[in-house]
Formats: C-alpha cells, sequence, structure tokens
C-alpha cells in the first residue's frame, strides 16, 4: 500500500514527462493501426461551438497533439448561436462517418444547449471523453472501455510515482462526473479503500490526513493545506484556479511538498495528461471499431 520502495524524501511528479512517454506509446501504436489498415490513421474529430478564447487554446491543443502522433485531426468549428438540433444533427454525421474514430465536444456549450443531450447524442464507440452514461456505467461496473482522461490520468501518474493503490486508503476531494467520480471507480477497481468528498464533509481536514492517496479536484486555490496531508502520501492536485499568483492547484503546494512522499505540482502535473489520455482514448476507440 502507498508508495513503493518508501520513500524518504518528497519526489515532485513530472506531468509533462509522463504526458510525453504516453504520447511516444500511442505514436507507435498509431503507426502499427495505420500499417494493418491501409495507411488510415485513428481519426479524432474536434466540435467546438463559439468563441471562448480559453476553449480555442484547449481544442487548437488537442489538435497540435492528435496531428504530432500521427492520427488525423477533423475539426467543426460552430457559431456561438448554434441551436441544439443543429449540433445534434453535426454529431449525428460524425457518429455515421467511419472515417471517424473519436468526437470531443468541447465544454462547456452555450447556455441555449443541453450538454447532457449532446453527450448522450456521441456513440458511444466514439465518446473518446468518455463521459456517456455507457461508458460511465460501464466504468462503475468495473469493465471500463472508454475512461475519462484526467481520472485516467491520474491513475497514469500515481502508476508511473511507483504508487500501489491495493489497500491504500484513497480520498478525493470533488464528485464531478468529468474527476471526482470516475476517478473513485477508477481506484476502487484498483482495490484502493476509497473516500469522496465534497462540499458537505464534515472534517474535510480530518478525512484527508487518512490518505495514503490524496486527490484534489475541487477548484478552491490551496484548499488542501500542508497540515492536512499525511507524511509520505501521495497528493495529486487536479485543480487549475487562474489567480492574480497566476495558475495554482487546489493543494497548498509549498507547505505539502514537505510532508509528501510524491507530489504533483500545478501547471506541469495532471493538466498535461489529459490530452495524452485522450489520444491513448482515440486510438482504443480505432482498434475496438476496427476490430
Ligand atoms: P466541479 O464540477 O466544479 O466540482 C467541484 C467539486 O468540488 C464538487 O464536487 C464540489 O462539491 C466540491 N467542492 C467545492 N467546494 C468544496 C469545499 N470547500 N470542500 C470540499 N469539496 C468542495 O469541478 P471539476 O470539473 O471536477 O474540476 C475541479 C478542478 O479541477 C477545477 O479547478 C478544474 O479547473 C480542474 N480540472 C483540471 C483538469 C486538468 O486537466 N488538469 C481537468 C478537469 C478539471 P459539491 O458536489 O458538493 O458541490
Amino acid at each position: 500500500m502507498g508508495l513503493r520502495g518508501g520513500a524518504s524524501s518528497p519526489r515532485v511528479i513530472d506531468g509533462k514527462a509522463v504526458a510525453a512517454e504516453v504520447r511516444a506509446r500511442v505514436a507507435e501504436q498509431v503507426t502499427k493501426l495505420a500499417a494493418a489498415n491501409d495507411g488510415r490513421a485513428p481519426g479524432l474529430a474536434t466540435v467546438l461551438v463559439g468563441d471562448d478564447p480559453a476553449s480555442h487554446v484547449y481544442v487548437g491543443n488537442k489538435r497540435t497533439q492528435t496531428e504530432g502522433v500521427g492520427m488525423r485531426s477533423v475539426h467543426h468549428g460552430l457559431g456561438t448561436s448554434t441551436s441544439q438540433q443543429e449540433l445534434l444533427g453535426l454529431i449525428q454525421e460524425l457518429n455515421a462517418d467511419d472515417e471517424v474514430d473519436g468526437i470531443l465536444v468541447q465544454l462547456p456549450l452555450p447556455e441555449q444547449i443541453d450538454q447532457d443531450a449532446v453527450i448522450a447524442a456521441i456513440d458511444s464507440r466514439k465518446d473518446v471523453d468518455g463521459l456517456t452514461a455507457e461508458s460511465a456505467g460501464l466504468l462503475a461496473q468495473g469493465r471500463p472501455h472508454l475512461i475519462p482522461c484526467t481520472p485516467q490520468g491520474v491513475m497514469e501518474l500515481l502508476r508511473h510515482a511507483g504508487v500501489e493503490p491495493e489497500g491504500a486508503d484513497a480520498v478525493i476531494v470533488g464528485r464531478s462526473i468529468l474527476v471526482g467520480r470516475p476517478l473513485a471507480s477508477l481506484l476502487l477497481n484498483a482495490n484502493a479503500t476509497v473516500t469522496v468528498c465534497h462540499s458537505r464533509t464534515r472534517d474535510l481536514a480530518g478525512v484527508c490526513r487518512r490518505a495514503d492517496i490524496l486527490v484534489a479536484a475541487v477548484g478552491s486555490p490551496r484548499l488542501v493545506r500542508g497540515d492536512w496531508v499525511k507524511r509520505g502520501a501521495a497528493v495529486i492536485d487536479v485543480g487549475m484556479n487562474r489567480t492574480e499568483d497566476g495558475l495554482v492547484g487546489d493543494v497548498d503546494f509549498d507547505r505539502a511538498v514537505e510532508v509528501a512522499g510524491a507530489i504533483t505540482p500545478v501547471p506541469g502535473g495532471v493538466g498535461p495528461m489529459t490530452v495524452a489520455m485522450l489520444l491513448q482514448n482515440t486510438v482504443l476507440a480505432a482498434s475496438a471499431r476496427w476490430g
């Protein structure tokens, strides 16, 4: 349980380096898949509605990295006033398009569009964000296919840092569909004893102090203080908060690093993993669809 080998000095987990390894692995798989399929590489369709600057940056990054590992990237940019019907029509086209192996709809969507209805419309075989009810259900049942990218990235970082979830007390702060809930399933499937905290949790500090693996996915700058961290624990900070001090996580890194056995920084921890796992999911979706 906990850190294999019992680290005495804290290890800062380099998410950029781990993400680069994942991309290299994906690029090899892409080459093999293409060779076995008359040169046809897997294809990822990205859909962006509106002109939110941050979303444009995220999608641009996803497209660049998709092409960087040798996959095809097909982009659909739609105007802010796009109707739900129009978007659902596009999703149906992409579902039916044999050249498209993965569909990524960048969230959030403009307010006139029902996000849940759009996610539900995605063919679960192409659900590379892992957000459809079918993907979530399979994960919750312990037989996952396409897993949400950020929690999958967290598991990859733990593996890389030599953290063994089996038998460990894992505490996740945050219960979103995007991060907290799927991560709880992943850790449970890996035989950790999982506690999920949220805004109504009593004695959050006390619960966190019991954790061998502590994951913060809240969206509240430095909420998790250094004295909430058990000595030697693995601390994974999913939070990305823009503050006057720049981008900071949900963990008070400067204090937590003094007691943690392993810890992710922000930026450079979980962030780079999310896109890497999206690429991995696209290869997985393509291999499964192509048999
Ligand atoms: P979210 O949907 O807003 O969920 C936040 C969760 O935190 C909720 O479950 C909420 O509880 C809980 N919470 C809020 N205040 C709390 C408090 N004081 N004590 C305990 N729990 C509290 O957020 P999300 O989408 O999961 O994202 C969380 C953070 O991760 C954000 O900073 C986001 O930017 C970041 N993120 C990063 C990546 C990445 O690639 N690095 C990807 C996704 C998200 P209730 O359920 O009770 O409201």
